[in-house]
């Protein structure tokens, strides 16, 4: 019987199903799977010996830049194994993973081309087709299959305002996209595409997660309300079933503003925040990036979630080859004057504009002008800010970002603050007092995707 090793490097500190979810098909049809977690568990290079395909689960930028030394490292082991690739910088890089010794790269249904690649490497090795026989379906059909992966206490917990933790499970409504904003990754990979999982299969994920600990729902489609039924019907399904159950979503800014009649339902279903990709407050920036919406949606948006009584978790791309140092200031100061300061994660202030090959940041004059080459070994195309002294401030923010620990975001923001207007040779003001939204509920890990990994991340090495 074929023996399956599905590996995951880093899905933003959540279980990842993007290893349940292959190993739920695969198991059905026959084959033996185990899936290993490598953002907690170290790589056991014994365990190797007793394995027959490795699939990469590469969802993200940060994934792909882990994955890299452990590709190398399999195949000293096992000179002679079949390594497959999947998620969407799989797809993305699939050249550069073909040069390290990928041998397949699977696209976006890449859960039944996983079953299929199984099937034909069992028959060429000769073994019992009969083993591996179980029809399988394209993926939303089917239950993800948690069982060997980490408990959920090991993943990131959900800070609630009044200070309690909540333990929290992961679940993705849909996959894909259908907007075409031009720095995303989705939009290279999906093509404007999304389809829904059926919402049975939505329901029975979260109630095995609610089963082992769960008392929060993460919904981490790229956009809850690309299919506003879909997303409103799953909310109160949830809530019929678990009045208790808190969630979050991510939603884009547009499509707040467009079913504004939604909020009330997200919140009396148990919806405590919203993360939304808010990524910059220069109108100039949001219609280079094509992101649909405008800095007066953004205020417009505040004044909905307040009505709604709903969180906002924003996320942001400060620094773009289009950043100036005025512009930095001035987002810190809107971040200020609405209250925001304890809802922004100190990472989100230093992200810097990845241009990963497909992007359609390329398909902008003054983006090709602008790139280096194509650095493969890092994902994406270098650039540099005109000005020397945004990239400097980029630089110290991360650092300022990353030493944050546990200090209060306020604390974080405050030296930020300093940092940016020491960059522009002035003086930094008192920071703008807001009405204060007091502190919400978060994630203990925010959402981000940096060009370079930490070194604890390469841990399990
Ligand atoms: S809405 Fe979000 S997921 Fe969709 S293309 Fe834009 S950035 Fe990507």
């Amino acid at each position: 019987m074929m023996r399956i090793l599905l590996l995951s490097t880093y899905e933003l500190g959540h279980q990842p199903v993007n290893l349940a979810q292959p190993a739920a098909i695969l198991r059905a049809a026959g084959f033996a799977v185990r899936t290993v977690d490598l953002a907690l568990d170290r790589f056991d290079p014994v365990g190797m010996q007793d394995t027959d395909l490795v699939a990469f689960s590469i969802p993200m930028h940060t994934a792909a830049r882990l994955t890299v030394p452990l590709v190398a490292r399999i195949r000293k082991l096992r000179p002679r194994i079949h390594i497959a690739a999947y998620g969407l910088y799989a797809v993305m890089n699939r050249d550069y993973f073909n040069t390290l010794g990928v041998d397949s790269i699977l696209g976006t249904d890449s859960d039944s081309d996983l079953l299929a690649l199984s099937r034909r490497l069992e028959n060429e090795a000769g073994g019992d087709p009969a083993a591996a026989r179980a029809s399988g379906t394209k993926h939303p059909t089917w239950l993800p299959d948690r069982s060997d992966l980490p408990g959920l206490d090991r993943y990131a917990y959900l800070r609630c305002a009044d200070g309690r933790r909540k333990t929290v499970g992961y679940v993705e409504a849909s996959q894909g996209c259908k907007h075409y904003c031009r720095h995303c990754p989705v939009v290279p990979v999906f093509q404007g595409r999304f389809r829904a999982v059926a919402r049975e299969i939505v329901l029975a994920d979260i109630r095995q997660q609610v089963r082992s600990g769960a008392r929060h729902i993460t919904f981490g489609d790229p956009d809850f309300l690309n299919g506003p039924t879909h997303g409103r019907r799953l909310a109160e399904a949830l809530h019929a079933e678990f009045p208790d159950l808190t969630y979050d979503v991510t939603i884009k800014v547009e499509h707040i503003l467009s079913n504004r009649n939604l909020l009330p339902i997200l919140k009396k279903t148990g919806c405590l925040f919203i993360t939304s990709a808010v990524e910059s407050v220069n109108d100039a920036v949001l219609d280079k990036l094509a992101k649909g919406h405008s800095r007066s949606d953004f205020f417009r948006l505040m004044e909905l979630l307040d009505e709604a009584a709903l969180d906002l978790s924003p996320t942001f791309v400060p620094f773009t080859p289009w950043t100036t140092l005025e512009d930095y200031i001035d987002l810190l100061r809107v971040i200020a004057d609405l209250g925001l300061i304890d809802s922004v994660a100190p990472v989100q202030l230093s992200i810097r504009l990845l241009i990963p090959p497909g992007s359609r940041l390329l398909e902008l004059d003054d983006i090709k002008s602008r790139v280096q080459a194509l650095e493969q070994a890092s994902f994406l195309y270098p650039w540099e800010n005109p000005d020397p002294r945004v990239d400097g401030l980029q630089c110290a923010v991360r650092k300022l970002a990353q030493a944050a620990g546990d200090s209060p975001r306020r604390h974080v923001f405050s030296r930020i603050w300093q940092a940016a207007h020491r960059a522009a040779g002035i003086e930094a003001p008192a920071l703008p007092v807001a009405a204060p939204r007091g502190i919400p509920a978060q994630l203990s890990e925010p959402w981000y995707c940096c060009a370079e990994p930490t070194e604890t991340q390469y841990r399990f090495l």
